[in-house]
């Protein structure tokens, strides 16, 4: 049996069909337990850099095997990537994961939040090319997708990490940073600058895996950018896939889409939704809180490479 989501086109009976898979996640109590899905799970859509048309699949996998992606049109070289923190190649835009061929995958992002929302740990994600599809610009189609399928306990513990000491990162936009936390917290504060001509004041949202639902939370909030930007994307052969259907797109100081924003604090929960997504190539559960003020896949990336630089060498 397979579940199949279709985002070849975006329609409003989709989203309320997703609506009523809301709430199904696992029992926080399972948080700390590895778990994989019982079917393979198919997603078709488009890639928002490239505009190509790729098919993804969820396969069960094993204790112990991780997330690990399988670039099925490339033979003739290594095609298999692990999402790990340490494979990744690119920030800017997205987060892209590639092996040591330079086989790559981009975008892994809100497919990798999707699986750490759902508490899946152990899956073969293949693809037939470069890029995760974009969907409708969040994670909510491939929770929908994975959660329609059984959700499988695996007879081990997961890895996990507590955070002991204070490990933090700046750049010119903002900061990130891990502390000590009795629980895997994330926190988010989005200030927005002169470019949103008053669009939203600052922003705060909080996610908490015990506490919380991703699939209504987090899930939902979708990639967001400014027009004018697009345009010079565009004009660059750039963001080829992108669009109101999968972006939220900003123009002097107000939403083009036509049905607005999901939440009025879209713009956060979509930050935390990247946070939670980059962070989880860490590969182990961080105990402890993440907090960050406009943080980004760079900011995010060199965060995991100095708290595992520090623990380390400590
Ligand atoms: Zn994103």
């Amino acid at each position: 049996m397979y579940s199949i989501v279709d985002n070849t086109s975006n329609t409003l009976s989709k989203v309320m069909n997703i609506h009523q898979h809301a709430g199904k996640k696992l029992p926080s109590q399972d948080f700390l337990n590895q778990h994989t899905v019982s079917n393979p799970v198919i997603f078709h859509g488009v890639g928002v850099h490239s505009g190509k048309a790729v098919c993804m699949i969820v396969h069960p996998a094993a204790v112990d095997h991780g997330i690990i992606f399988e670039r099925t049109d490339i033979e003739d070289q290594p095609n298999r990537i692990r999402a790990n923190w340490q494979m990744v190649s690119t920030t800017n835009m997205c987060t892209t994961i590639s092996n040591s061929s330079g086989v790559s995958v981009a975008t892994v992002e809100h497919i990798i939040a999707a699986l750490y929302g759902t508490g899946i740990t152990n899956a073969l994600i293949t693809i037939d090319g470069p890029e995760v599809p974009i969907m409708d610009g969040c994670s909510e189609e491939f929770c929908k997708g994975i959660l329609e399928t059984n959700i499988i306990r695996q007879a081990k513990r997961r890895h996990s990490l507590k955070i002991s000491e204070t490990v933090r990162v700046e750049n010119e936009n903002g900061w990130a940073q891990l502390s000590p936390h009795d629980t895997n917290l994330f926190s988010v504060k989005f200030i927005p600058t002169d470019r949103y001509e008053g669009l939203t004041q600052e922003q705060f949202q909080q996610f908490s895996y015990h506490e919380d639902d991703f699939t209504t939370l987090i899930s939902r909030a979708r990639t967001f950018g400014f027009y004018e930007d697009a345009q010079k994307l565009w004009a660059a052969g750039l963001a080829k896939g992108a669009s109101l259907d999968n972006t939220v797109v900003i123009h002097k100081g107000a939403v083009m889409n036509e049905d607005g924003l999901r939440y009025n604090d879209e713009l956060v929960r979509h930050k935390l939704l990247d946070a939670i997504g980059d962070m989880a190539l860490a590969e182990y559960v961080l105990i402890g809180h993440y907090e960050a003020c406009n943080p980004g896949h760079t900011l995010n990336y060199q965060l995991l490479k100095k708290y595992f630089e520090t623990i380390t060498t400590s």
